[in-house]
């Protein structure tokens, strides 16, 4: 290159006095407003690969291994797990399915769920595990909070807004990701009627909701609530997001037995379940129960994966004491570790503690308020000391629970 010569941009061709700054390569040179561009084209590039490579990791886990990882973290609940796991394989699969439409015309729709089950048996424990796992956003919403525009309470809209947090507000990612409705049961309308008068905290709502689970572009309040009355609406189309509702339905297990007396009196006899297991009649939920109990047939009908939550009984409570990988008595276990003491507690211990969890029907919840009751002392009193165990018997746990309220216990359930 004679010594007179300019450079130039090879890109662009700018030479070098009208650029802020040109970088030399081996044979090229480039300038600042050509980097800037590039850095664009290689931004957009990366978050276009990243959906689809989001898409193509989603795959890797097949129904069984999603059980499998939930297992490691949950008791039982079998039947449960494995409708999680093929709807949220499913969801995967949809994710996947190209755009354009395949010659064969067939289009996956999605397959929202519903779990239904006692308070403490697990639903949000299940949902939450899922979400361990996945790489897509997951939220949790509380229904109960949830009216008709208009009404003091938060619109139903206000559910999205939690997934674009999670999503950190990239609306792509947040419109394949996963909800789950808590207490959907708490939104059912007053009785199997159609009420003349307005239902504002029930059928309204679960019409509202309706157009969220049926998939259909949203105007979401990216701040949620009515507090921020002049923030820019996103839009957000629902068609792809997996809505997991679940309740306790109290009471359902009534209108369960009553069916099933119906069915083995009637014409339908011939199909009737063989013995009928009075403790767990949840496990022959079917749909219409669910109308009964007060939700819309619409909605019903949005929700088709319908699943229960088994009461949970001695053993499982055992169980769920010492065998999940972070149980109760493995976190405190880490608890009394960091102040240098080893803490234990036999076999004795740990059956008395479901014992009183099952006397006070306090459920799997119960077993952290008993734990708690039973350790507090030791908590307190024993760091900065010089002693480094803790053998936990029988005996010191009922003298640590007659010493804590009963009532105190009895008021979780
Ligand atoms: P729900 O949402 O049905 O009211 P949760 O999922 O909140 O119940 O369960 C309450 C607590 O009980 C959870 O934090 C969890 O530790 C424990 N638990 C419930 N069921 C199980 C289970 N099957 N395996 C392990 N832990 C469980």
């Amino acid at each position: 290159m004679a010594k007179d010569e300019v450079l130039e941009c090879s890109f662009c061709g700018r030479k070098k006095p009208e650029t802020d700054l040109l970088i030399a390569g081996l044979d090229a040179h480039i300038c600042d407003k050509c980097i800037e561009q590039a850095h664009g084209i290689v931004m957009e590039e990366i978050a276009e690969n990243s959906s689809s490579s989001l898409t193509s990791e989603l795959i890797v886990k097949k129904p069984l291994e999603i059980k499998e990882f939930i297992d490691q973290y949950m008791i039982g609940q079998d039947q449960a797990k494995r409708v999680m796991s093929v709807a949220v394989y499913n969801h995967y699969k949809r994710l996947l399915q190209p755009n354009t439409k395949d010659e064969d015309d067939v289009e996956i729709e999605k397959s929202n769920i519903i779990l239904v089950g006692e308070t403490g048996t697990g639903k949000t424990l299940i949902a939450r595990t899922i979400a361990r796992m996945l790489n897509v956003p997951f939220c949790i919403v509380d229904a109960t909070v949830l009216t008709e525009a208009g009404y003091v309470g938060e619109d139903v809209e206000t559910i999205l807004t939690r997934l674009l947090q999670a999503a950190d507000y990239d609306v792509t990612k947040a419109e394949r990701g996963i909800v789950f409705i808590d207490e959907i049961d708490k939104i059912a309308r007053k009785g199997d009627n159609p009420s003349i008068t307005r239902d504002v905290s029930g059928e309204g709502v679960q019409q509202a909701l309706l157009k969220l689970l049926e998939g259909a572009v949203v105007n979401v309040p990216p701040k949620g609530g009515r507090k921020h009355p002049d923030q820019k609406f996103i839009e957000v189309n629902t068609k792809d997001i997996l809505f997991i509702a679940g309740g306790a339905f109290s009471g359902i297990d009534k209108l369960i037995g009553k069916r099933l007396n119906r069915q083995a009196v009637g014409y339908s006899a011939s199909i009737k379940v063989d013995k009928v297991d009075e403790d767990n009649l949840l496990q022959y939920i079917i749909p219409s129960d669910l109308k009964t109990f007060g939700l819309i047939p619409e909605i019903i009908g949005r929700l088709p994966a319908l699943t229960h939550m088994n009461p949970l009984d001695a053993e499982t409570l055992r169980a769920i004491l010492t065998e999940p990988k972070n149980s109760i008595i493995k976190q405190y276990q880490k608890l009394f570790k960091m102040d240098g003491i080893e803490f234990s507690i036999n076999e004795k211990a740990l059956k008395y503690i479901v014992d009183k969890a099952v006397e006070y029907k306090l459920g799997a919840r119960g077993l952290r308020s008993l734990c708690e009751a039973i350790l507090t002392d030791a908590m307190f009193e024993l760091p900065g000391t010089d002693e480094t165990e803790l053998k936990v018997t029988e005996k010191y746990a009922d003298n640590k629970i007659r010493k804590s309220t009963l009532k105190k216990l009895k008021a979780v359930s």
